[in-house]
């Protein structure tokens, strides 16, 4: 059967399959993941299906800093990598505006992990993420909610990647929710 395509259709993006990390170790670190949550919800383009538990985590680096809490989202996105990365710059940026004038300075970080399997190598984006296949704090929940997701580069799933993981920092489920 002939199949017609509009304009829009030849330059709309098909939707992948993206996973973003989420971090905070400063003043209530649930509510800054909830609230990172809520930004990046509220955004067209993305929208979120799959939450992993959060987790309470050691500090890798930096050991004299506070515990964070850490999670991982499964979501649904025409964004590009790139266009990704701008959505988590600019809900950061909205939570730190928020936040300078209520609270306080806050800390929230939202990484790239994954996007389809799209391999990006430029000086202000790495896809997948560098770290995210040596880090307990991503691995734990990745596997909670993709265990059989395979990273791109290494052909693993991440099931597979947190069997083989060396990595001594804890990671402990928490029961609050996001
Ligand atoms: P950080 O403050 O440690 O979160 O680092 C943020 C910087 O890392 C940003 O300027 C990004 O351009 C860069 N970056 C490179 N790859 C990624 C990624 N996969 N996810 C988030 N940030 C990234």
């Amino acid at each position: 059967m002939k199949t017609t395509h509009s304009a829009g259709h030849l330059t709309d993006r098909l939707p992948v399959i993206a996973y973003l990390g989420v971090g905070s170790n400063l003043g209530d670190p649930v509510r800054n993941c909830r609230d990172a949550l809520r930004e990046l919800s509220s955004l067209k383009n993305i929208q979120v299906l799959r939450r992993s538990s959060l987790y309470r985590t050691e500090p890798v680096g930096d050991t004299r800093q506070d515990w964070f809490v850490n999670g991982v989202l499964e979501i649904r996105t025409t964004f590009t990598a790139r266009q990704l990365l701008k959505a988590a710059q600019w809900a950061e940026q909205a939570l730190g505006r928020v936040r300078a004038e209520k609270w306080g300075p806050r800390a929230i970080d939202i990484d790239i992990l994954l996007v389809g399997q799209e391999i990006v190598n430029t000086d202000a984006l790495v896809v997948p993420h560098p770290e995210m296949h040596r880090r307990r704090f991503v691995l734990e929940p990745m596997n909670e909610i993709a265990p059989y997701v395979i990273h791109p580069l290494y052909g693993v799933s991440m099931k597979g990647l947190l069997d083989r993981l060396v990595d001594e920092h804890a990671v402990e489920r928490i029961d609050a929710g996001w």
